[in-house]
């Protein structure tokens, strides 16, 4: 970890409101700077729902905050006829820094596969922003012991067709499924088996620039209680973080991990 520039990223989901998005990203922005920037050398990014991300690019501009903001997902389209969908370029036409593409609860409530995630990804990096690939176990998967070669398959389809210096610059993010939402946090010795497992599949496949510069987050039930552990581990970036960023004295902890 010690090259790669720390990144907390919250994932709100289907929580807050514009109004409620703006209070929470001012308290964030205020509890950061209140401590002095201790958190300076992370990377902190929040997600919230598509319908926020207007005013939220309004008050990040407007205060010159240091908080980036990314959205929850992509479209696999550039424009159209399709209804509901929300394409790359209006993203990165409001500044978005980040989109998070296969979540979990987009590949088993909308049936995504790895190659509708590698679709995203790729029109998130043609639009000049930064996908971060979500992949990780279910519990049946988990249990049965084979969590590394499940993961590192859904590795290799979601990445596929990126260069290593495409990767150099991207972030996977690996949440165990079973730790989501659960309160069942992975150890720190079970994330670090895996986003390790993820950097050497990705060194063997593409090299050392691709491995070294990749940034694998863990996610799962991660709190300012349990950071400090998980972010000790060589092959752990940051945190994707869901119910524990959307409160900002607790997101805020987690950004400092120390
Ligand atoms: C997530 O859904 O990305 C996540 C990690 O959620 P939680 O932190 O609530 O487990």
């Amino acid at each position: 970890a010690a090259s790669r520039t720390p990144l907390m990223a919250g994932n709100w989901k289907m929580n807050l409101n514009h109004q409620e998005a703006v209070v929470l990203v001012q308290k964030l922005a205020w509890t950061l700077e209140d401590k002095k920037h201790t958190y300076s050398n992370a990377e902190v990014v929040v997600i919230p729902p598509f319908t926020d991300l207007r005013s939220v690019q309004t008050l990040i501009d407007g205060d010159r905050l240091k908080v980036k903001y990314g959205a929850q997902d992509v479209s696999v389209h550039d424009s159209g006829a399709y209804t509901g969908e929300v394409s790359a370029a209006m993203l990165s036409k409001l500044g978005v820094s980040y989109v998070v593409v296969g979540h979990s609860e987009r590949r088993e409530y909308h049936a995504e596969t790895d190659a509708v995630v590698n679709a995203k990804a790729h029109k998130a990096l043609a639009a000049g922003m930064t996908p971060i690939v979500c992949v990780g176990e279910g519990l049946d998967v988990r249990k049965a012991g084979e969590q590394v070669s499940y993961t590192l398959a859904q590795v290799e389809g979601s990445l596929a067709g990126f260069t290593a210096e495409q990767v150099a610059g991207l972030v996977v993010a690996y949440e165990p499924v079973w730790a989501i939402g659960t309160g069942e946090v992975a150890t720190p010795e079970d994330a670090q088996e895996v986003c390790g497992a993820i950097r050497a599949r990705v060194r063997e496949l593409l090299g050392d620039e691709a491995a070294d510069g990749l940034r694998v987050l863990y996610g799962g039930s991660v709190k300012s209680s349990n950071v400090v552990g998980i972010m000790a581990k060589d092959d752990v970036d940051g945190a994707l973080v869901g119910g524990a960023s959307l409160e900002a004295e607790e997101f805020a902890g987690i950004c400092r991990f120390r």
